[in-house]
């Protein structure tokens, strides 16, 4: 069975035309797919009745499965989303006031070993498919909103997920195809169609395939830095080693070339004694000379043993105030769905073990725990 959520408007017509179907074809379906969140063939009403036999004997239409089910008493939402073999990734929904935002994984664990994150501590399990990537985004509007309004013809404006970050677990331009074939999708008119400066990559800084990126799929670029000079950020973001900061800056000009939106958004977490020093305020704005960027500082969050403590409140409101009066726009995140262990950086936090117990407990789909 071919699970259509694999395939990007072009991978569906070509694998449509391999069966002698016209592109159109492969519109419409695509359209009852992702538009309308639709599983069942025979309910494509427009589709021949020819084609909606053959693709039922051919096709199906498969999502990961949630296993678990949170909403935070912020209204943030987390599902875990079962991807076999005891794995499980997570997606977050996190509801603001003029937007809805969709925090998407890329990879069930990350092979980079950041030294303050907890997917990376848990090492690299598999790139996910694109299936699994963009099923996060159709179950999530599936779950969130009646799937009937979708069918309206201001489905896109009304959509409650408003915008998409690539900011959940695993670093998506490891799994660069599939996660290029899911943000396709989220751009296509006849699927999600959302704005390209709505959908943000979040990267460590692979410099090649923010090169590729650029040609291949321009969307918003956020890029985490966390670290101001090369030798600190070899510690604390591995992947410095290979593409060290004058590398990784000259990277982020050749993107905003083409990209939707004119400034790179550079991810900060605040690490108490490490990273927040005056001596690292400077460097950040000598940084901002070179780049046109925004920072975003993240309060670190914290997990058992990192060996790492979040910068007092003071200190993180200083540097926000010292670098916007450098001329900086420097936002600082607010830390959302703590309570269901939902806030950045503690993704799958503690997810084999949750997992492993979820799964023997045979908790019901789509419980919600409060
Ligand atoms: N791999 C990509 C995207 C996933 S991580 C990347 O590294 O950019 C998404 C964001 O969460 C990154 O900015 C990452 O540095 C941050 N993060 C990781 N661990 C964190 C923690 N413990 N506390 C706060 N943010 C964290
Ligand atoms: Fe991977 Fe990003 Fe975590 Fe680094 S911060 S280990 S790149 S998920």
């Amino acid at each position: 069975m071919q699970n259509l959520l694999d395939f990007d408007a072009e991978g569906l017509m070509a694998w449509f035309a391999e069966r002698g179907e016209k592109p159109f074809r492969a519109r419409q379906v695509q359209r009852w797919v992702h538009r309308f969140g639709e599983t069942d063939f025979d309910a494509m009403t427009d589709v021949a009745k020819s084609l909606r036999a053959q693709l039922k004997e051919t096709a199906c239409i498969q999502p990961p499965v949630p296993i678990r089910d949170s909403i935070s008493t912020d209204g943030t939402r987390k599902w875990l989303m079962d991807v076999g073999n005891g794995n499980a990734v997570e997606t977050v929904y996190i509801p603001e006031t003029n937007r809805g935002t969709l925090c998407v994984s890329s990879q069930a664990g990350c092979a980079l070993d950041c030294a303050f994150c907890s997917t990376g501590k848990q090492g690299f399990n598999r790139n996910l498919t694109a299936a699994e990537i963009i099923g996060q985004l159709w179950i999530a509007n599936r779950l969130l909103g009646p799937v009937r309004d979708a069918r309206s013809p201001a489905a896109s404006e009304d959509r409650i997920i408003s915008n998409v970050v690539m900011m959940g677990m695993g670093e998506p331009l490891a799994n660069f195809d599939n996660v290029v074939s899911a943000l396709r999708l989220m751009l296509d008119d006849n699927a999600y169609g959302m704005s390209r400066r709505r959908v943000t990559v979040s990267t460590s800084g692979i410099v090649p395939a923010m090169d590729r990126l650029r040609d291949e799929c321009p969307v918003a670029l956020a890029v985490s830095l966390h670290a101001p000079n090369d030798a600190l950020r070899d510690q604390l973001v591995p992947i410095n080693r290979k593409y060290p900061l004058k590398e990784l800056l000259a990277a982020c000009v050749r993107y905003l070339d083409r990209a939707p939106r004119d400034f790179v958004t550079f991810e900060y977490i605040m690490l108490a004694g490490v990273n927040d020093q005056d001596v690292h305020l400077r460097q950040l704005i000598e940084i901002a000379r070179q780049v046109p960027c925004k920072y975003n500082l993240i309060p670190f969050n914290p997990f058992p043993n990192s060996g790492f403590r979040k910068s007092a409140a003071p200190v993180v409101r200083r540097f926000s105030q010292l670098l916007n009066e450098a001329g900086i726009v420097t936002t600082t995140r607010k830390t959302r769905g703590d309570d269901v262990d939902a806030a950045c950086g503690q993704l799958a936090g503690q997810v084999k073990d949750k997992t492993r117990r979820t799964l023997t407990n045979t908790i019901p789909i789509h419980e919600v725990r409060e």
